[in-house]
Parts: structure tokens; C-alpha cells; sequence
């Protein structure tokens, strides 16, 4: 039995820089769209810009867009290798009379167009080719869609409902350039159709082409898509996204230690919705999407939500997933440390990480065999008071039958009340002694993953310090 698809879908990018969360944003739309409908969603790189189009980028896009998880079916199409495509497309226009060569120089139109302008005219092209007799191909020419003088574009777009603009307001758009090269809005037309999109799920900076786009789909016999322009991505300042409102790149959201369900997660927030739901599972969202619950205003992108959402995804991530993926990072501090480290290790940092990179920081102190501690910790806590009860501590630990949190937990309390010190009191100066810090992981699992030797001897480092203070005091 043959399959009828019922939604397919595209992404669309041009690749002229890397993949940015708007982008990405679109990119997701699109293939949880296809996803929940079990539809097919498609991959298509728009390179006809030669000049700025870089194959880096397309590597770059095609990163990020597997590290998201966004798988696209089939292989990626690229618009560069069609051109015989769209120039057969362009004859069959101008053989039916819907195209038209345009011999008018930039100087002239130049002109012309800065004319209309002080004349507080809105500048379009005055048509002057549109019914010149005996077109010759030979001469330097554009090519131009004949846009019809009357009547109006219409098409439905799904937060919107139907869009009409009048012909009198469209130009006659250039489909293709002097030097033979196609424009943008001619190949999107040709393939959107000629692939079987059935939904243009894009940014709504693009809302404006839409018309001139319908006109082409009925110049070139074709039956348009069902649209949906998504609102343009701000940041909390209200102003456009850029630099200052965190990182650009989806790849620099991947270095600095996000997860990609992170990433999923908020990227359908903004501008998507359910209810009062902040935290959604890939598969969740898959289940849940649904075009008509995009919302029309601007979406406001927070890098603190992001910390938090990406906090709320490593507590309830998987250990062994959430290992390999914060490995990397670990290894950037240690080479050495291995997937096993990263899975002991993982339990003691996952409540208290708000990123990969804080999660392999906070491995420090198992790899670290040398501990330098940090001025302020060391003069607090590693002081002449505190040696005894951390000579008690060691004994403790040398003689504890069983290094468990539940054990050294009691045993440790125990110890803090023979000595009529808070457990607080002496579990900090341990604390110093391990890490030479005083924020770390539990002060119990990290005894528990050094085992009783490495713990020892990083109490007895720190004790010498102590005892030297004392020397010297006396
Ligand atoms: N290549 C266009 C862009 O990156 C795609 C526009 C569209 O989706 O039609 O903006």
C-alpha cells in the first residue's frame, strides 16, 4: 500500500552565516509539525547566492541541526544543483507570455526609482519592457514576472487567516539576474511546488514575498501551500536578537554546556505555547505541537530561563546520556577521565549544575590530585582550631567499615556532638581539604567516590598546613 503524505514540510536555509535560534526556531517548527502529523520533513539549502553562500555554513547548519535532533528525511537538496530546473521554468514563462526581458540599465532605474521617491511615490519598476515588441535575448537583460495589473494575491495563513494584497501594489519581480543567476523568490515558488510542500512554516520577515510567490504558483500552473509566518524571535530589552543578548550560534550554545532538550525545549517556548508548561520533552512536544497554538506577538528570548530549563533537563536526564554528553567537557579540563569517571561522578553534580561546563568544573576535585586552595577557604578554614577535630575526622574515615553517605552521615554527626561542634563546623574544613574550595559537591560522596586512601591523604595535606600554622604561632 502506498503511503499518502499528508503533511511534508522544509528548512529552509540560505547558507550565508551560521544557524542562529531564529533559524533554529524555524527549523524546529517545521519538523515537529511533520513529526506530529507523521508527515516528512525536508532539508533544503538555498545556495543560489554564490557569492555569499559557503560550504562551512552548510557544514555548520547541518551540525547543529543533528545536534538538535532534528533529523530531515531523504538528502539534503541543494537549490545550486537545479538550475536547469529553474531556467526551464523561466523559458516556459516567457514562452506563455507571464515573463518578459527588461533591458533597462541600473542607471536609468536608479533614476527613475529616486524620482518616484521624492515625489513621496512608493518606487516600483514603471514597466517600461513589459510590452516591448521583438525581445532579443542577446542584449544584457533581467527577466521579469508578469505580475497582474488587476485583481489581488491571496493566500491563508494560519495565524492569520486569508492575506490579500493588491496586484496595483506588487512589482514586476526579477526572476532572473543579468548574469543568468535565479532570484530567491522564483526557486522557492519551483520547489516548494515541485517537492510537494504542503506547509511554509518560516519567519514572518518573509510575509511580504508571500504574495509576489502566489502569483508566481498560478503564472507557473501550481497549486500554493498553506502558510504560517512565524513572529521574529526579541530579546528581553524588546530590541532584535543579537550578540548581546548571549551567544549567536546554536554551536556556541553547544560549547558552552547546554543540552540540546534544553535547547528543543526553549526554542518551541518562544512563540509556542501550552498552557502554563514550561518543561516539555522532545517527545512530549512532538505530541503536543500544533500550528494554531503559535502566538502572533513577538517572542521574547531569556538567557536566564535557558539556565534554568537546561538546570531542570541534566536533573532529569538519564545518567549514562547525561555522561557521554558532559565527557567532552570533562576531558577539555582532564584528558584522561573516561566514560566510568564521568557516570561515578555524575549523582554529585546533577541537582546542583546548571550547564555541562559546571558540571566538569565541578569535577575538579576528583582529578586533581594536587589541591591548591583558594586563599579566602584556606585562611577561614584550615586554622589551628580546626586541627583537632579533623585529626577526629580522619580517624573517623580510617576507621569507618563502610564509606556510604548514609554511614559517614550518622558517623559524622556523631562525631559533631562528642565534640560540641555544629556538623556544619567541621564538615566545612573537609570540605577545604578535598576541594580547596568551599562550594562542592556533598562533602559525603565525594569520600564515597575518592575512596578512604585519596581522602586520607588530602586531610592529612590540609592538617599539615594547620599544624605548620600552629608552629608558628607558638
Ligand atoms: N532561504 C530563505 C531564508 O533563509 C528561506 C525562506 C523561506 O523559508 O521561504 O530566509
Amino acid at each position: 500500500m502506498t503511503q499518502v503524505v499528508i503533511v511534508k514540510t522544509r528548512f529552509a536555509p540560505s547558507p550565508t552565516g551560521s544557524l542562529h535560534l531564529g533559524g533554529a526556531r524555524t527549523a524546529l517548527f517545521n519538523w515537529l509539525f511533520a513529526r506530529s502529523k507523521n508527515g516528512e520533513f525536508v532539508l533544503r539549502i538555498e545556495d543560489t547566492d554564490k557569492e555569499r553562500s559557503k560550504p562551512e555554513y552548510v557544514e555548520e547548519i547541518i551540525e547543529s541541526l543533528k545536534w538538535l535532533g532534528l533529523d530531515w528525511d531523504g538528502e539534503p537538496y541543494f537549490q545550486s544543483q537545479k538550475t536547469a530546473l529553474y531556467q526551464e521554468k523561466i523559458e516556459t514563462l516567457l514562452s506563455e507570455d507571464k515573463a518578459y526581458r527588461c533591458y533597462c540599465t541600473k542607471e536609468v532605474l536608479d533614476t527613475k526609482r529616486s524620482e518616484m521617491m521624492k515625489a513621496g511615490e512608493k518606487p516600483m519598476y514603471d514597466r517600461t519592457c513589459r510590452d516591448l515588441e521583438g525581445q532579443e535575448s542577446s542584449r544584457p537583460h533581467v527577466v521579469r514576472f508578469k505580475t497582474p495589473l488587476t485583481g489581488a494575491a491571496s493566500f491563508v495563513d494560519t495565524l492569520r487567516g486569508v492575506v490579500e494584497v493588491g496586484n496595483d501594489e506588487l512589482d514586476d519581480l526579477i526572476i532572473r539576474r543579468t548574469d543568468g543567476s535565479v532570484t530567491y523568490n522564483l526557486v522557492v515558488v519551483v520547489d516548494d511546488a515541485e517537492m510537494g510542500i504542503t506547509s511554509v512554516i518560516r519567519g514572518d520577515d518573509h510575509i511580504a514575498n508571500t504574495p509576489k510567490q502566489v502569483n508566481l504558483y498560478k503564472g507557473l500552473g501550481y497549486e500554493p501551500p498553506e502558510f504560517t509566518h512565524v513572529s521574529m524571535i526579541l530579546g528581553k530589552d524588546k530590541k532584535r536578537l543579537s550578540k548581546r543578548h548571549g551567544a549567536e550560534s546554536l554551536l556556541e550554545y553547544r560549547d558552552e554546556g547546554y543540552l540540546p532538550a534544553a535547547l528543543v525545549n526553549m526554542l518551541a517556548r518562544l512563540g509556542w505555547g501550552y498552557g502554563d508548561q514550561e518543561l516539555f520533552t522532545r517527545e512530549e512536544l512532538v505530541e503536543k505541537f500544533t500550528l494554531s497554538k503559535i502566538t502572533m506577538s513577538p517572542a521574547v528570548f531569556d538567557k536566564e530561563k535557558l539556565d534554568w530549563l537546561n538546570a531542570q533537563h541534566i536533573k532529569t536526564m538519564d545518567n549514562n546520556e547525561l555522561a557521554r554528553l558532559a565527557l567532552p567537557f570533562v576531558q577539555k579540563r582532564h584528558p584522561h577521565a573516561t566514560q566510568e569517571d564521568a557516570e561515578k561522578l555524575i549523582p554529585l553534580l546533577k541537582e546542583r549544575s546548571r550547564t555541562l561546563v559546571e558540571m566538569a568544573e565541578g569535577m575538579d576535585f576528583y582529578f586533581t590530585r594536587e589541591i591548591r586552595y583558594e586563599q579566602k577557604a584556606e585562611k577561614k578554614f584550615l586554622t589551628e582550631k580546626g586541627l583537632k577535630p579533623l585529626e577526629r575526622v580522619m580517624e573517623l574515615i580510617e576507621n569507618c567499615s563502610d564509606l556510604d553517605t548514609e554511614t559517614l552521615d550518622r558517623e559524622f554527626r556523631k562525631l559533631a556532638e562528642n565534640l560540641g561542634l555544629k556538623l556544619k563546623e567541621i564538615a566545612q574544613p573537609v570540605r577545604v581539604a578535598l576541594t580547596g574550595k568551599t562550594v562542592s559537591p556533598g562533602v559525603f560522596e565525594m569520600i564515597n567516590v575518592l575512596g578512604r586512601r585519596e581522602s586520607l591523604n588530602r586531610l592529612k595535606a590540609a592538617s599539615d598546613i594547620m599544624r605548620s600554622i600552629e608552629s608558628t604561632v607558638k
